[in-house]
């Protein structure tokens, strides 16, 4: 793994700005700068994980974690009734931070399948 912070890493550590809306031991969101919904925040661990096969059987908590935490978030956006968590994982499937992140995406009808 590079030593190189992630962009994410960045924004979490306040080295750059983000627009916050939660944090906790293990994880912190932040409104995506480019939205594609009303709502549209990203949720990071904030350990480094580049990617879902990067993990190990010692992150289960961890990616349970985020997959309890989500729909909170979600609640507290006024979308807890209908969002969509969207992992972007590998450049074929979109994904451009190297740095595991939830999309939570919601506030308009959502078409399936995504492009
Ligand atoms: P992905 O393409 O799945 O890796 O998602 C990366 C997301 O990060 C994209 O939706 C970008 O719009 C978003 N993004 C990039 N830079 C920033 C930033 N500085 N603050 C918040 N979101 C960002």
């Amino acid at each position: 793994m590079s030593d190189e912070k992630t962009l994410f890493e960045r924004i979490i550590d306040g080295e750059i700005p983000g627009d916050i809306v939660h944090e906790d031991e293990h994880c912190v969101a932040f409104k995506d700068i480019n939205p594609g919904a009303p709502v549209h925040i990203l949720l990071v661990p904030r350990k480094p994980m580049p990617r879902l096969q990067d993990g190990t059987p010692d992150d289960q908590g961890l990616l349970g974690h985020l997959m309890l935490t989500a729909p909170k978030i979600a609640a507290q956006h006024g979308v807890g009734d209908a969002f969509r968590l969207v992992v972007n994982n590998g450049a074929d499937a979109g994904q451009s931070v190297f740095h595991l992140h939830l999309h939570i995406i919601g506030g308009r009808p959502l078409k399936w399948p995504p492009g």
